[in-house]
């Protein structure tokens, strides 16, 4: 992994980019015109660590009072630089970037105004349209040049402008083109103050849109600017942390970001420790090899910035379940803990209901477990299958559902040339299982295994293995990539469960970290299940967050998805308390997604591809969406949530909730 070097721009005093370490920043949530009260929030944010701070300035007023707010922070000792928010208001920005040190533009909608409209633009029409953005633009780069203020063109995948959306639709290309029209401008005008960034409520389109811009920055010989990362409306939460860290961690993690924000649901505070822990993750390469176990790992490939053009799925073939039209399976690893009653399966989604005799199963019930060499002492329920150690399964009764895990690929093979046994409940007799037999590699010493052609001859022919990839590094993206790139060479097909060795103590750590490994490779299309192994003895938490992270990258989906802004000075309405109650009454909608924003001005341009959208559009007032499309406008924020929930039996999508079962 190598930092991607950059451009370096000021803001007031503190570098980004270049040498810099990666800046935090966060926006407040208070009303700007209450100066007091912002300023209070710009104090607990800064005493969090928060290092620019955002405040909205939806007008010339909120514009006029960041000068109040800059005084009354400077008064108290505070020098945090500050940054405007800017959206549809160019007055707001060149008032703004004569009072703060940064300003942030949505190209989306600086010049224009959303209408959802298709508009067909030939070549000329385009052009017009460039020199209309230039005249509307250039008054802000010469107020920026002579103040010396920086500038974030902040493209949002929500709120791409019309232009845009027409010519290149709701894409990462687009995304990074909307920047693009903005920068090419800034450069003719010789400013270079500029941070860029690509956010998108999805890290998938996320991930994409910077690596490409990344990309085109190349291409077109353009200054490489410093990235400002942020997955936006990410959620409350586990939810949000989880999406945060696969996008933010995964870029991190390949050299790219100089400034990052993690936008939640919660007071802005809150997001500042999550932001610190993923900034500080990425070390230098030396302390990532004095960390590594064992020889040294697959080494080649593209390390800075993956090739967002060509990324694509690992092509495994099917075993059992797992692999080739199946979705990524959740294996629990209970190989450090014993199991001794049918209770005991409850944290895994897996609940014996006594007054009816029956197992009920979450939605969020793992697939597999890892038993090692304890053997579950009863049968599982609900098809789910107990993976156990060679030894142990061999003493087993029963065979067909119970599958034997080898320790490593020789002893596979030593198992498959081993003399013929007989075993009770599998057809084909042998010391490995005839439909399925799951193999751990350890990622340090897979170079060394895959150079003994014997092997490679096994893994590409036998259709029954799956590997259990496992790397020791505490730093596993980049070791589990270069096995995955490496592996098409081989024309190795067996699917691929990534198991990730947690050795973190602190569950806030692990759990970004592993959102950021695991999500990271099922951004790339890599991997067929998921097995989180960690001391950490609260195993209902461990198996949510495999969902989540299999949820967060859009490879699984097992509950309702719900995109909510983290509000700011333009909020109408209590958006933690709403999006709770809104929470309590969809959360059993599998698979629906539902935007909660505190705005009419920008909400339903930022929920994305959200199919319901709950949208502040006055005080006490809600407008409700269906898609892009207002089904209920204004109406009393006491009745929208009965009336949401109207819209979705409306559509039949309304299902009722089944008996809770515990943990959900
Ligand atoms: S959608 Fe939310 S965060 Fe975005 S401008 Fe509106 S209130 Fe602020």
């Amino acid at each position: 992994m190598q930092r991607r070097t950059t451009t370096e721009v000021r803001v007031g005093e503190l570098g980004i980019g270049s040498m810099h370490p990666v800046r935090i920043q966060s926006m407040t949530t208070t009303l700007t015109m209450d100066t007091e009260a912002t300023i209070a929030q710009s104090i607990r944010m800064i005493e969090a660590g928060c290092e620019i701070v955002r405040i909205t300035a939806p007008s010339l007023r909120e514009a006029k009072n960041l000068e109040f707010i800059r005084k009354g922070l400077q008064d108290r000792g505070f020098n945090v630089p500050l940054c405007a928010d800017i959206h549809y208001t160019p007055n707001a920005a060149e008032v703004a970037a004569r009072l703060v040190e940064k300003v942030r533009i949505n190209p989306g909608n600086y010049v224009d105004k959303k209408n959802f409209n298709v508009i067909e633009y030939d070549d000329a029409t385009y052009a017009s349209e460039m020199v209309r953005i230039r005249e509307r633009f250039l008054p802000l780069i010469t107020i920026c040049k002579e103040h010396g203020t920086a500038m974030r063109i902040g493209t949002n995948h929500g709120s791409l402008s019309d232009r845009i959306m027409s010519r290149y639709g709701d894409t990462a290309i687009g995304m990074v083109e909307s920047a693009l029209e903005f920068l090419r401008i800034a450069e003719d005008e010789s400013y270079f103050n500029i941070v860029l960034s690509m956010k998108s409520s999805n890290p998938l389109v996320m991930v994409e849109a910077y690596r490409l811009l990344v990309h085109r920055l190349e291409q077109e010989g353009l200054r490489p600017y410093p990235l400002h990362l942020g997955v936006t409306e990410a959620g409350e939460g586990e939810d949000g942390r989880v999406k945060s860290a696969v996008g933010i961690g995964t870029l991190l993690q390949e050299g790219l970001g100089d400034t990052i924000r993690v936008s939640l649901t919660e007071e802005p505070e809150a997001e500042l420790p999550v932001a610190k822990m993923l900034a500080e993750r990425p070390v230098s390469p030396d302390v990532i090899n004095s960390l590594r176990s064992g020889a040294p790992e697959f080494v080649h490939g593209k390390q800075q910035g993956r090739d967002a053009l060509h990324s694509a799925r690992n092509e495994a073939i099917r075993v059992a379940n797992i692999g080739a039209g199946f979705v990524p399976r959740v294996i629990a690893d209970l190989s450090t803990i014993a199991i001794s009653s049918m209770s005991d399966l409850a944290p895994l989604g897996h609940v014996y209901d006594e007054p009816t005799d029956k197992w009920l199963m979450a939605e969020q019930g793992c697939d597999y477990i890892y038993s090692g060499s304890q053997p579950i002492p009863f049968m599982l329920p609900n098809g789910v299958r107990e993976l156990m150690d060679v030894a142990s399964w061999l003493e087993q009764d029963e065979h067909l559902y119970k599958v034997p895990v080898y320790a490593s690929p020789t002893e596979y093979r030593d198992a498959c040339s081993a003399a013929t046994i007989d075993l009770p409940g599998i057809s084909a007799s042998a010391v490995r299982h005839s439909v399925m037999n799951v193999v751990r590699i350890n990622i340090a010493d897979a170079q060394a295994s895959f150079s003994d052609a014997s092997l490679v001859e096994l893994f590409r022919n036998d259709s029954t293995i799956v590997i259990l990839a496992e790397s020791h590094n505490r730093q596993p993206l980049t070791p589990y990539r270069n096995f995955f790139d490496a592996l098409p060479a081989f024309g190795i097909q067996a699917p691929i469960v990534l198991r990730r060795m947690c050795s973190e103590t602190d569950f806030d750590l692990l759990r970004l970290n592993a959102s950021t490994d695991v999500g990271g490779m099922l951004v790339d299309g890599h991997g067929n299940g998921v097995m989180l192994s960690a001391e950490y003895p609260r195993l209902d938490e461990l198996n949510a967050l495999a969902f989540n992270i299999l949820q967060a990258t859009r490879t699984r989906i097992t509950k309702t998805e719900y995109i909510s802004c983290p509000s700011c000075g333009r909020t109408l309405f209590d958006l933690q308390e709403t999006t709770a109650a809104i929470r309590e009454q969809t959360d059993h909608l599998k698979g629906l997604k539902i935007g909660i924003m505190g705005c009419i001005v920008n909400g339903p341009g930022e929920m994305a591809d959200a199919d319901y959208g709950y949208v502040g559009s006055g005080p006490e007032r809600i407008t409700l969406y269906r898609g892009k499309d207002i089904v209920r406008r204004n109406i009393p924020t006491a009745d929208a949530l009965q009336e949401l929930v109207a819209i979705i039996k409306e559509d039949d999508r309304w299902i009722e909730r089944d008996k809770k079962i515990p943990g959900e």
